[in-house]
C-alpha cells in the first residue's frame, strides 16, 4: 500500500484491502456485540488466545517449565483484566514493547440492594459507572450482564436481553407533556443519578405477607431462572448495558455504531496485532485492563501491581532474578497507551480546534498529550519517541493523524499512559477516534480501526 500521510485511508485501499478492512470490522462487530463487560471480554479473548497457542503463566510456573524466546503467555487478573506476552530473542531487561488498553466501559451497575417495588412496578436501583450524560441512557433498551457468586462459592454468569426472545430493560423518562419543570433544568440535572431506576416487572403475585407483590414475583423468577435469592445481590456484579448488536452505519457502511468502542476498539486491535506477532527481537506485551473509566483504581486496574508481578515471575523463570533486572525491564520498555480520542463532529464544530482534531478515515490518532486545561494529567510524550513511531508508520504505509481532544479550555480526558510512564518508560497515546463517546451508541470508522490494528502490528515488530 502506498503511504499517504495525513490523508484519507479510504483513498489508498485496493479492492483487496477493502475486503480485509470489511472482514476485520465484521469480526470486531461480533466481538463488541457479544462481549459487553470486562469479564466477558477477558473470557472471550483468553479463550481465543489459548486457541492460538498462548499458555497460562501460572501453569508454566506450577509445572516448573522454562520460558524461552517465541513462547506465548497470558496472565489472567481476576477474570477482568489480563496481560499477553510474546517472548522475544533479547533479554527482558532490554525492555519490552507494551501496548495497553482498557475493556471497562461506561454503564450503570446494580446497587448491592437493588430490588424494590413502587407504583405497581418492580425496579432495580443503579449506580452509574464512569462519565455519562445520564439523559442519554433513558428510554433505550438495556440488557443485564453480570455474575452472582453464591455463599458456597458457586459462580453464575447471567446475560438477559441479548437474545431475540429475551426481554430487555430500561430507564424511563417523563413524557414531554409533563416536562415543564424538567425542560428548564440544566442538562446534568434533567436525569439524576437516583432517577436511573431499571424497570423490570409489573405482574403481582399473591403472597402471605402483603396481599400482592410485584417484587416477590420477580424474586420467584430470579430464583427459578438464575438460582439466586435477594440477599445474593450482595455478592453480585450486574451491569445494565445497551442491548443488541453493533451495526454498520452509513449508506457506504463505512462506520460502526455500537456500545463500548471506548476502549474495546483499541483492545481488539491490540489483541489482534499481538496474535500475529512472531519472531520478535523484543518481548511484546498486550495489556488489557479494567477500571480506567473510574480513575484506574483497584486490583484489576493499570495501577495494580499485577503486570509488574508477572514480569518479575517471567524474569525469575528465565534467568537469575534480582530487583534491578525488573526495574531495567520496565525502564527500557516502550509503550503505546491505546485509547480512543474524540473525533471531529461538524454538528458541534465549535468545541474542536480544526487543525488539531482527529477526523474519521484519517487513520490512527496519535496524541502527544491528553489531559485537560493546561495538560493536567497528561503524559506528554517525548518528540524523540514520537519521531520513532512516525518513522515506523511511514515505512509501513500506516495512515495516522495527530489529535488533541477538543479545544484547550473545553475539557479533555485522561488515559492509562501516566501510570506506566512512572516506571520511566517512553509512552505515547494513540488510538481510534470516536463520535458520541460515552453514549450508548458510540461511532467509529472502519478504516481507522484497520489502520490502528496495522499500526499496533508494526509497533510490536519494529519498536
Ligand atoms: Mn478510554
Ligand atoms: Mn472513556
Amino acid at each position: 500500500m502506498e503511504n499517504i500521510k495525513n490523508k484519507n485511508a479510504w483513498l489508498k485501499y485496493t479492492d483487496e484491502d477493502l475486503k480485509e478492512v470489511e472482514d476485520f470490522a465484521g469480526k470486531y462487530e461480533d466481538f463488541i456485540s457479544n462481549s459487553k463487560t470486562e469479564r466477558e471480554c477477558t473470557t472471550f479473548l483468553i479463550a481465543e488466545a489459548k486457541d492460538k497457542g498462548y499458555e497460562d503463566l501460572n501453569d508454566i510456573l506450577k509445572e516448573d517449565r522454562k520460558i524461552k524466546a517465541g513462547d506465548k503467555l497470558y496472565v489472567n487478573n481476576m477474570g477482568k483484566a489480563f496481560a499477553m506476552f510474546v517472548i522475544g530473542d533479547s533479554s527482558l531487561t532490554d525492555g519490552m514493547n507494551i501496548l495497553g488498553s482498557h475493556i471497562d466501559c461506561p454503564r450503570s451497575d446494580l446497587k448491592q440492594n437493588p430490588l424494590y417495588e413502587d407504583g405497581n412496578f418492580a425496579l432495580f436501583k443503579t449506580h452509574y459507572y464512569g462519565g455519562i450524560k445520564k439523559y442519554q441512557w433513558v428510554t433505550t433498551p438495556l440488557a443485564l450482564h453480570g455474575v452472582v457468586v453464591l455463599k458456597n462459592g458457586e459462580k453464575i454468569n447471567v446475560v438477559i436481553g441479548e437474545d431475540e426472545s429475551d426481554p430487555v430493560f430500561c430507564f424511563t423518562d417523563l413524557p414531554i407533556h409533563l416536562s415543564a419543570t424538567q425542560m428548564g433544568k440544566k442538562a446534568n440535572e434533567i436525569v439524576e443519578g437516583e432517577d436511573l431506576n431499571l424497570l423490570i416487572g409489573n405482574i403481582p403475585c399473591e403472597t402471605e405477607k402483603y396481599k400482592y407483590s410485584v417484587k416477590d414475583r420477580v424474586l420467584n423468577i430470579l430464583k427459578e431462572k438464575i438460582g439466586m435469592e435477594e440477599e445474593d445481590f450482595v455478592s453480585s456484579e450486574f451491569e445494565a448495558v445497551p442491548a443488541g448488536r453493533a451495526r454498520d452505519l452509513g449508506m457506504d457502511k463505512s462506520m460502526i455504531m455500537g456500545y463500548g468502542h471506548d476502549d474495546r476498539v483499541c483492545a481488539y486491535a491490540g489483541f489482534s496485532a499481538i496474535i500475529h506477532a512472531e519472531n520478535l527481537k523484543k518481548t511484546a506485551v498486550n495489556l488489557i485492563v479494567d477500571k480506567e473509566e473510574i480513575g484506574s483504581v483497584g486490583a484489576t486496574s493499570m495501577n495494580s501491581l499485577f503486570f509488574e508481578n508477572a514480569v518479575a515471575e517471567i524474569i525469575n523463570n528465565m534467568e537469575e532474578y534480582n530487583d534491578l533486572k525488573l526495574r531495567r525491564a520496565l525502564a527500557n520498555s516502550k509503550m503505546i497507551s491505546a485509547d480512543v480520542t474524540a473525533a471531529f463532529d461538524p454538528t458541534f464544530a465549535n468545541v474542536f480546534e480544526k487543525n488539531n482534531s482527529a477526523y474519521f478515515g484519517r487513520g490512527i490518532a496519535i496524541s502527544k498529550y491528553t489531559g485537560a486545561r493546561g495538560k493536567r494529567g497528561a503524559n506528554d510524550a517525548n518528540p524523540e519517541f514520537i519521531a520513532e513511531i512516525r518513522r515506523m508508520m511511514d515505512d509501513n504505509g500506516v495512515t495516522y493523524q495527530t489529535a488533541e481532544l477538543g479545544k484547550v479550555d473545553q475539557g479533555g480526558g485522561g488515559t492509562i499512559s501516566y501510570i506506566l510512564a512512572a516506571y520511566n518508560v517512553h509512552v505515547l497515546d494513540a488510538g481510534v477516534a470516536v463520535l458520541s463517546m460515552h453514549s450508548p451508541c458510540e461511532i467509529i470508522s472502519k478504516a481507522d480501526l484497520f489502520e490502528t490494528y496495522r499500526a499496533f502490528k508494526v509497533f510490536f515488530k519494529e519498536a
